[in-house]
């Protein structure tokens, strides 16, 4: 009976931990609170960003701001936001922490041919925070890790440390969780609240055509950036995106 206990648990805990998203009305696991997201996204920030080059003022970090700024008043949550431009013109990426923390770097910056493409870029980040994905992925890292220390359980029989366990493989799921790249669906789904962001903002979602167009011709190079690493341009994608893009424009 008592190593039937740590496995009802999860059963348990996955029953409990299912949230259904205000903003995508999709089912996710959720094994952790909107605040421990928003704390472990702000830690990961100050840790991610502690070597950067961060530009605290000027027009382009006002632009960056504004944009920025103008995207998340529309999504009607309360996140402590925070845009920063980081000085590094070599590296072509944007990323975003849970709890709506973004950073954006002068090497993407250059690529864009006005503010609608970087509301592309920002509404993508954006969305992936009030969508939650990182603390979905960080509740899923966490039942990879209960369930590789129940198997564990079964052997050993000792049920005394699964609190212990369960507390260990939280830091585990958090660690991974926070910086990992995004699933494919999570992409998806990024692509389409931030188009849907975006032009509530009004910003003009065709955007998105000539944006993932130069990531596109980027990722065919020898060394593709690293955002196209992490987001890959592919035709599916785009092509998701101009339907949209078309569908919320027609009048
Ligand atoms: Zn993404």
């Amino acid at each position: 009976m008592r190593t039937v206990l740590p496995a009802s648990g999860i059963v348990l805990a996955l029953a409990a931990g299912c949230i259904t998203s205000d903003v995508t009305g999709r089912r996710q696991l959720m094994l952790v609170s909107q605040d421990q997201e928003i704390q472990l996204g702000a830690q990961a920030w100050q840790e991610t960003l502690s070597g950067a080059k961060l530009v605290a003022s000027g027009p382009v970090a006002e632009r960056v701001r504004r944009v920025g700024g103008a995207i998340a008043a529309v999504t009607g949550k309360d996140y402590q936001w925070e845009f920063a431009l980081v000085d590094d013109p070599q590296t072509v990426n944007a990323f975003c922490l849970p709890g709506g923390k973004v950073a954006v770097y002068s090497g993407i910056l250059s690529l864009m041919r006005d503010d609608n493409e970087l509301a592309v870029v920002i509404g993508h980040e954006i969305a992936h925070a009030t969508c939650r994905h990182g603390g979905e992925r960080i509740s899923q890292n966490v039942v990879v890790q209960l369930g590789l220390q129940v198997a564990d359980l079964f052997v050993a029989n000792r049920s005394d440390e699964v609190r212990a366990w369960t507390n260990g493989a939280l830091g585990m799921g958090a660690s991974l969780g926070v910086l990992l790249p995004y699933s494919r669906d999570h992409e998806y789904e990024a692509d389409e609240w931030g188009l849907r962001y975006m032009h509530k903002a009004g910003y003009n979602p065709n955007a998105a055509e000539s944006f993932w167009g130069t990531m596109l011709k980027l990722s065919e190079g020898k060394e593709p950036p690293e955002f196209t690493s992490t987001h890959p341009a592919t035709a599916n994608r785009i092509e998701r995106m101009q339907a949209l893009a078309a569908e919320l424009t027609t009048p």
